[in-house]
């Protein structure tokens, strides 16, 4: 192992003051109130990457060699994976690679095709029946990635006279549907139901609304008020649409979701997810009501305008569906794995926030030292993923680390152990 270079305690990157940015204003501020001659002249001067990549310090982009799951190999050395999605392992799962390879024998590589027109085929139908199934909704639709699912169920649903409220930690594809969205978006305090009840009072009866809600946060790893937003929802007439991207497999009985976990399943008025987390594949759904599916099926521009899943990629996602309901039991294992790993990055004396699942955040602030920490770490075998700015406000930097059903004990202690050596090493811990 390459003993680490000793590094300057301050940034050489120049960042943006955060002390008089909103949010909204960081995320727009490399784009807004130039004088924009040449529509390129914004991406000429962006020289903060560049910087990065001097100072060998750019996280992002990293092409791995090969993966293996619960370990990957990367720039040729074996590493411990702790910066994926892939919550159960099923992506080198035997029968879900033979599903794949058996889709693509029968239908070929693509459906080169939307699904209105030319890119259904019964695994797709079969797909749908399935997550309806699954999750006890009349029915269900198949968009190419989650991040169209929302974008397609959103936009076709929020109308003008109707509006959205989010919760501010949604995720990204919730915020840029609501913008497609001909209707409203208002934002209510991260998980606080009595927020919600008041933005919910505020718009009064007039308007149509849809709450919408991650049901795992995305970064933080902590769990929906669900029981609360629930009843809040109840409360005003407001329908709730739940992503469940990082759930489905993680909570719930035998991995049902959110809504299963606090026994509220039927409460939910619409469980959006993806196929590129715990279902081994790439893809996303919305599941609810029958004749909401419909509206969607033909409003959801998301889904019409663009090319259908791929066979072996929703062949893989019905496999990895068949194991989890075969082998409920990986749900449980990978619930306590969760656990020995938060008790252990606790024990060590990180900040990991409100986390209750396999996503993990060691809250660090500062960026500079998240990238240098995840940079140590990747020199001691461990691959994890640094959020910073604009995905967090500057000064919430943290890394995201994530477990899964695959690994080892032994693995979780290799990797503990390396996490409080670069820790001390870096001044983090004493
Ligand atoms: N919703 C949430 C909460 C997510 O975290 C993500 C992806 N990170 C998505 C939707 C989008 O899913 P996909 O990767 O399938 O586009």
């Amino acid at each position: 192992m390459t003993e680490p270079t000793q590094r300057p305690t301050k940034s050489p990157l120049t960042l943006p003051d955060a002390a008089s940015l909103t949010i909204d204003a960081m995320i727009r501020a490399p784009y807004d109130g130039q004088d924009e001659r040449d529509i390129f002249s914004k991406a000429a001067e962006f020289t903060l990457t560049e910087q990065a990549r001097a100072a060998q310090l750019y996280p992002f982009f990293q092409p791995l060699d090969r993966n293996d799951g619960p370990e990957a190999q990367i720039n040729g050395r074996r590493v411990l994976m702790f910066g994926s999605n892939n919550y159960l392992g099923l992506t080198r799962h035997p029968y879900v690679i033979e599903a794949a390879r058996k889709a693509i024998s029968e239908y070929g590589t693509s459906m080169t095709g939307s699904r209105l027109l030319n890119g259904s085929t019964h695994l797709h139908e079969e797909l749908e029946a399935r997550i309806a199934r699954f999750l006890g909704k009349e029915a269900a639709l198949v968009f190419t990635t989650g991040y169209q699912a929302n974008l397609g169920t959103i936009s076709a649903l929020v109308s003008r006279r109707s509006v959205a409220v989010v919760d501010k930690s949604d995720h990204a594809s919730i915020y840029d549907g609501c913008q497609l969205a001909d209707g409203e978006m208002i934002r209510f305090r991260h998980n606080d139901a009595g927020h919600l009840d008041t933005v919910l009072k505020r718009v009064g009866k007039g308007k149509a609304c849809l709450v919408i809600m991650d049901g795992v946060f995305s970064m933080g790893g902590d769990v929906a008020d669900l029981p609360r937003i629930v009843e809040a929802c109840r409360r005003h007439g407001a329908r709730l649409l739940v992503d469940d991207a990082h759930a489905i497999g993680v909570l719930g009985q035998g991995g049902r979701g959110t809504g299963s976990h606090f026994r509220l399943a039927d409460e939910v008025d619409l469980v959006v997810g993806t196929f590129s987390k715990s279902l081994a594949s790439i893809g996303g759904f919305v599941a609810g009501p029958k004749v909401v599916m419909e509206w969607i099926r033909h409003f959801g521009r998301a889904m019409m305008f663009s090319a259908s899943l791929p066979p072996a990629s929703t062949a893989a996602a019905l496999a990895a569906l068949d194991v989890l309901e075969r082998e409920p039991e990986i749900v449980d294992r990978l619930s306590r794995i969760a656990a020995i790993f938060r008790d252990g990055l606790r024990q060590i004396g990180f900040d990991i926030g409100e986390s209750q699942t396999p996503i993990v955040p060691i809250n660090l602030g500062d960026e500079y030292a998240t990238v240098v920490f995840w940079k140590l770490l990747l020199e001691h075998g461990v691959y994890t993923n640094p959020i910073t700015y604009p995905a967090v406000p500057i000064g919430k930097a943290m890394l995201r680390t994530s477990c899964m059903a695959t690994h080892t004990q032994e693995q979780i202690e290799r990797a503990l152990e390396q996490f409080r050596t670069v820790a001390r090493k870096q001044g983090l811990i004493p």
